[in-house]
């Protein structure tokens, strides 16, 4: 934590199972290539990476990647170092703006991603779910998966969180991404 540069611009952080696309998903969403290491050996990424941003409006703002969970190569000990670093990070980090959970639209729900969302209620964290790699399904697939994550989810949560459907490689819902990203920029004051 507190390595982290000074927490003087908005930030928005991304976090998921280790091969969820994180990595493309970065680069898409920040046009570079090279940003975030699109990794052949999952979990790699066990830092807190800060990327700082200049869009198009003249505003600067952080991209935050997070280390992958879920990576069942970690020792225990690793996992638990793991935990109490995100979860000092998410819970104390004044400017983080939003959370984006990744959640590949591939898979039904699993209980390791409901586990992580529900204790973003618990710590009243605000967060969107991020579906990935939707091309490698058909619509209908993506759609009855994501059907059931958010079904499971009301079973816990009143107001379900804003989702967006995304493909890293076709660029498929990054303009919208952006777009909630900007309005964030727009209306959320930390200071
Ligand atoms: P990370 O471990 O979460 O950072 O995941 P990566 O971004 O490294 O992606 C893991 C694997 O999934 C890589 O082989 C990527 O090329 C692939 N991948 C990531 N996003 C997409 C996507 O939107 N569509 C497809 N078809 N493959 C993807």
């Amino acid at each position: 934590m507190e390595k982290c540069p000074k927490p003087d611009k908005h930030e928005y952080a991304f976090i998921g199972r280790s091969n969820v696309g994180k990595s493309s998903l970065l680069n898409a969403i920040t046009g570079r290539k090279d940003l975030a290491k699109v990794s052949g050996s999952p979990g790699k990424t066990q830092m807190i990476n800060h990327f700082s941003l200049t869009s198009s409006d003249k505003k600067d703002w952080y991209v935050v990647d997070l280390p992958g969970y879920g990576y069942a190569k970690r020792s225990i000990k690793q996992r638990k170092s793991w935990q109490k670093m995100i979860e000092e990070y998410i819970r104390k980090r004044e400017n983080l703006v939003n959370l984006f959970v990744l959640i590949d639209s591939r898979h039904e729900p699993q209980d390791i991603d409901i586990h992580f969302v529900n204790s973003l209620g618990e710590w009243q964290i605000p967060f969107a779910v991020v579906f990935t790699k939707a091309d490698k399904s058909t619509q209908r697939e993506v759609a009855a998966n994501i059907r059931k994550f958010l079904t499971v989810l009301q079973e816990s949560w009143e107001d379900l969180p804003p989702h967006f459907i995304t493909s890293a490689t076709k660029h498929t819902g990054i303009k919208q991404l952006l777009q909630y990203i900007f309005g964030l920029n727009e209306i959320v004051k930390y200071k």
